[in-house]
């Protein structure tokens, strides 16, 4: 297996949690556009189905549960808690650096985010810590919702 230059040793709990530098880039639609450009603004958007009072992730033509189209963009607190992580030692390509945490944030406002951890160490990462929206430009007007400890 191959270690990059600056790659922690397999399993170091002190190894350093950031952004991809290379990773790929998300190409948004227009349903999904507004999700994609709210960190220009520092906002993370999520779609609201006033019909049924349903949050909505991942952007969506209508809503999940109750078929409507009548949905509206809200802007999220930015703020939720780690619901499940893992941490990826073995990057999948090569120019994924690892370590990695993906993760699955509990968002406050009642949606699930499918994002990765930020800003602190492996093995400071736990369920039910505490995070908060860390936007990443990724040019082309799309920014990656990151989440850091709050
Ligand atoms: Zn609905």
């Amino acid at each position: 297996m191959s270690a990059g230059s600056g790659s922690a040793p397999n399993g170091d709990p002190s190894a350093e949690l950031r952004p991809q530098s290379n990773g790929p880039t998300p190409a948004p639609t227009p349903i999904s556009a507004p999700y994609w450009s709210g960190g220009a603004v520092g906002e993370l958007r999520y779609q609201w189905c006033g019909g049924c009072e349903l949050a909505l992730m991942d952007p969506q033509p209508a809503c999940t549960r109750c078929l409507t189209q009548d949905l509206e963009w809200r802007v999220s607190a930015g703020v939720g808690a780690v619901a499940s992580y893992t941490i990826v030692w073995r990057p999948p390509l090569p120019r994924f650096e690892v370590p990695y945490a993906p993760a699955i944030v509990r968002v406050d406002e009642g949606f699930d985010l499918l994002t990765n951890i930020v800003g602190c160490t492996v093995g400071e990462v736990e369920v039910g810590m505490r995070v908060s929206v860390r936007f990443v430009d990724r040019g082309d007007d799309v920014w990656l919702p990151y989440f850091a400890p709050a």
